[in-house]
């Protein structure tokens, strides 16, 4: 049980949540294990259909991946080819629509709670290398083919220097219709909703064992909720069912967030507020906050979350790009797990009747979990036609991987190295 990271999200939300722990037993239609988008939104969702839920977090509201992401909202669903091939059914078919199906709820939650997070339409995919081009054209054509309502288009070398301030892409795609958020102020904003129409929340409350059974039983130190169903929403973080366990690598990425940027330098670096994310596995993606600060993520390959370790690399990646940083002031650095399954494929699935688990959205999560919450209130209300797409394809197993998963996750990060370089 531990408080926020030392995250800028941690340092800027809104009105941090105090959630009671779960103490004595308790009944629910629906117990929710996590608190991240995974868990909030199944639980909001679920509520705003009239469920009684219950949703029991080890830490905090937002603690995991969803309080200390990028905060890019990022169209598409990893392992769409796959789930695809699975059902021999044409991609553009079957994920056209899926692929901004989070992007709608996002907005929709923003407006209906007047949630405050900072929401901003906008995105750069830069490109690195000339097939970054090729696959970025050929995204175009599919949203031209799509009509795809917002504005999208190619920006050659010298128009993506002008809007991001550096030489360092050949290129980008402008999307307007991705962005960017405070990731655990919409987090905690959703959970304070799904609290508005009546679900509990415990928090600093490690679930500890899931009797199962025509209604099962949720088990902390010094509490329970028995309930008609259970949604396991722990994704990287959670190490409580076995079945779980060997079918997703967690993989870290990190974040340092600048002091305020001057204007002169804002409006050098990105005057029109985008996100900006490369497409390789060893990404870099960065954009600016509500305050003007530059946050830079990366991943590289550290298991640990020493600010200052972060803060080293990380100041040399972004002066890379942006040289005039090279001495900002770096006031947060903090780490983060991310679900990243082996064939990439989200993990919807049921370990019995009435448990199920959704995970592993390799880095799209904020775009994803809110599809996921969706999918997840719609199967427990009896309707499976969505979540039997993604559970129909089974998750790969890596055997031991639960236990090997640092050498097998450093060697993973070795292999895209170089692949990233090709
Ligand atoms: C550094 C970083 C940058 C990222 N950037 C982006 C981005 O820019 N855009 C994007 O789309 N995605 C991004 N992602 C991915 C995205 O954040 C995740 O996919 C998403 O937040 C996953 O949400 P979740 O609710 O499934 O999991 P989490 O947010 O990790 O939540 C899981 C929760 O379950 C709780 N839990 C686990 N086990 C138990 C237990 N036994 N009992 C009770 N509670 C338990 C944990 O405490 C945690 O709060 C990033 C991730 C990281 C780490």
């Amino acid at each position: 049980m531990t408080e926020h990271t030392g995250s800028y999200y941690a340092a800027t939300v809104n009105k941090a949540t105090d959630y009671p722990p779960l103490i004595g037993d308790q009944s629910a239609d629906v117990c929710v294990i996590g608190a991240g988008f995974t868990g909030i939104s199944t639980a909001l969702h679920l509520a705003e259909r009239g469920y009684d839920v219950q949703v029991v977090e080890a830490n905090r509201v937002g603690w995991g991946a969803s309080g200390r992401n990028g905060g890019q909202l990022i169209g598409g669903i990893s392992g769409e080819q796959k789930v695809a091939n699975h059902h021999k059914r044409d991609v553009e078919d079957l994920f056209g629509e899926l692929r901004w199906a989070g992007h709608a709820i996002v907005r929709e939650r923003i407006q209906t709670y007047a949630i405050d997070c900072d929401l901003k339409y906008g995105y750069l995919d830069v490109a690195i290398k000339k097939r970054h081009l090729r696959e970025f054209e050929a995204d175009c054509r599919r949203l031209e083919k799509s009509g795809f309502p917002h504005e999208f288009r190619m920006l050659s070398k010298s128009e993506t220097s002008e809007t991001i301030g550096t030489d360092a892409y050949l290129g980008a795609l402008l999307n307007m219709g991705n962005g960017h958020l405070h990731p655990l102020n919409l987090c905690v904003g959703e959970a304070r909703a799904a609290e508005s129409l009546g679900a509990s929340i415990y928090e600093q409350s490690p679930v500890l064992d899931i009797e199962k059974g025509h209604r099962a039983k949720v088990v902390t130190e010094r509490g329970s909720v028995t309930a008609d169903f259970v949604v396991i929403a722990g994704n990287a973080y959670h190490a409580l069912e076995r079945q779980l366990r060997g079918i997703m690598f967690p993989v870290k990425s990190f974040i340092i967030a600048t002091e305020p940027l001057p204007e002169n330098v804002v409006a050098q670096i990105n005057p029109r507020d985008l996100a900006v994310c490369d497409p390789n596995f060893l990404l870099q993606y960065f954009r600016l906050s509500a305050d003007k600060r530059l946050l830079f993520g990366a991943r590289f390959n550290y298991f640990g979350e020493d600010p200052a370790v972060i803060r080293k690399s990380h100041r040399k990646k972004m002066a890379r790009i942006y040289p005039q940083l090279a001495d900002a002031r770096i006031d947060y650095a903090w780490g983060g797990t991310i679900g990243v399954p082996i064939n990439r494929v989200p993990q919807l699935g049921r370990i019995s009747p009435n448990v199920f688990y959704c995970q592993g959205y390799s880095g799209h999560g904020v775009n994803v979990t809110h599809l996921a919450g969706q999918i997840m209130a719609d199967v427990v209300a009896g309707t499976a036609e969505r979540f039997d797409l993604f559970a129909s394809v089974k998750p790969l197993v890596m055997p031991g991987a639960h236990l090997l998963w640092k050498p097998m996750v450093a060697l993973g990060i070795l292999y895209y190295q170089v692949k990233d370089r090709l």
